[in-house]
């Protein structure tokens, strides 16, 4: 990726991230293969790798400078955030994950929490880089009518938190979520009026994982990005104290701030997942050698390689628009968003298999590791809502009066 357009900041940032990703993160993932396969989450990921991403500064992005933080110019902030997370996912799609939710939450935090908790939650965020975040929304009921969002009632949030006294009784399960497993704070979101949709009766709070009655109940074993323990939690009759409510009532309305650089930043660790696979792809074709010349002087290899490169080029641009109307607050920042999730998802999936294919059968071997990349790949089409309900969300954004709700009874 060349300069043009990057502040001296960005280009700066990016080119220590550069330098740790390609010292670090590589060689760790290239020495050993079976690594990922750990079946103990917390043995996957040695403590050095997030103790090199705290050095140079990239763990705790975000977090606002009143309270020890690094902050970035905000007028091109998730701008930043797309340049950074491109290029920790070059190295692992699974560690930036890890990251990026500490960046997201953040920047809800600092809207949204009062100050002494954000005194508090940051400090100790900054003293321990091994301290992750986590955004818990996800039920096992389905997220995809919470995307849309179905607006009813029936359609509302089963985990449900009621006021007794001073505090909220929260009861309920969220799954999938990422850092979910090992999260020091979570961000929980739970009904708390059941006679109005989900926009109008969800509310959010603050919940510290050491809060009596949260169970972690499970690591969900995921196909790719492996180096992120996803997991699924359990509240069961726990109390959280009423300043640890964040927001009430619309809530969802109000995640925005966390949704659309959320989406940037998916399709920024995606573009990095195929620079890598186009990275390795180009190295191999250029010495590997079959029909007596290395591949690349074959037509049909140059061709693939040209529509990998190309494919890479439009994600980029589409992702450098959408986070530059994100940073701008445009109107047109949502359905950016949303595209750049789908166009991205998709291309860089093709770029993939591409690189597997023109790896032969080398591509399919675990030891090789062009095939986690591809796993890796394939894990977007579901983060931050699938393809199809993000393309229903564009439509529904750009055509308001005529097109469907997507949901609800047939007829
Ligand atoms: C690796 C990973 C990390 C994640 N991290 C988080 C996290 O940090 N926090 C969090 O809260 N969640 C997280 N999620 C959850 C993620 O947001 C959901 O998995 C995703 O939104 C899809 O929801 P679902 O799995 O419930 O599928 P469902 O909603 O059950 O959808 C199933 C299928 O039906 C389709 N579908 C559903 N409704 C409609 C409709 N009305 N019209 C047309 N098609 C429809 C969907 O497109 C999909 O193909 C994560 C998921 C993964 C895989």
């Amino acid at each position: 990726m060349s300069d043009r357009g990057l502040s001296e900041d960005q280009r700066l940032m990016r080119q220590s991230c550069r330098d740790f990703v390609d010292k670090v993160v590589t060689p760790f993932i290239r020495a050993n293969w079976q690594r990922e396969w750990i079946m103990e989450p917390n043995e996957r990921l040695p403590k050095e790798i997030l103790e090199g991403a705290e050095k140079v500064g990239i763990r705790t992005l975000g977090v606002p400078e009143e309270f020890g933080g690094i902050e970035l110019d905000k007028a091109s902030e998730v701008r930043t955030f797309a340049i950074i997370a491109e290029e920790i996912a070059r190295g692992d799609s699974g560690l930036a994950d890890k990251l990026v939710q500490n960046w997201k939450v953040s920047v809800l935090l600092r809207q949204f929490a009062p100050k002494h908790l954000q005194q508090k939650w940051f400090k100790r965020l900054l003293e321990d880089p091994q301290f992750l975040l986590a955004h818990c929304l996800t039920e096992p009921r389905g997220a995809s009518d919470r995307w849309l969002p179905y607006n009813v009632p029936e359609a509302a949030m089963q985990t449900r938190a009621v006021k007794k006294g001073k505090d909220w009784i929260i009861n309920g399960r969220k799954h999938f979520i990422s850092n979910g497993y090992d999260a020091g704070l979570y961000v929980v979101y739970a009904n708390t009026n059941t006679s109005v949709g989900m926009l109008q009766g969800t509310s959010s709070f603050l919940v510290p994982r050491d809060t009596p009655g949260l169970t972690v109940a499970r690591c969900n074993e995921t196909v790719g990005c492996r180096f992120m323990n996803n997991g699924e939690i359990a509240f069961d009759d726990m109390r959280v104290p009423e300043d640890h409510l964040l927001v009430e009532s619309d809530a969802l309305g109000k995640a925005g701030i966390y949704f659309r650089p959320g989406k940037i930043i998916q399709a920024a660790k995606n573009l990095g997942v195929g620079v890598a696979a186009f990275e390795r792809t180009a190295e191999y074709v250029q010495n590997y050698v079959q029909g007596g010349r290395i591949l690349i002087k074959h037509q049909a290899v140059a061709l693939r390689l040209a529509d990998m490169a190309t494919r890479i080029e439009a994600v980029r641009a589409l992702l450098e628009r959408a986070s530059r109307a994100v940073d701008d607050n445009a109107p047109d920042a949502d359905v950016l968003c949303n595209m750049v999730k789908v166009f991205a998802s998709e291309e860089i999936l093709k770029v993939a298999q591409n690189a597997m294919e023109l790896h032969g059968g080398s591509g399919a071997m675990l030891d090789v590791g062009i095939e986690k990349l591809f796993r890796d790949a394939a894990i977007f089409l579901h983060m931050d809502a699938t393809v199809d309900i993000s393309r229903l969300k564009i439509i529904k954004a750009m055509f308001p009066a005529t097109a469907g709700k997507y949901a609800g009874p047939e007829n």
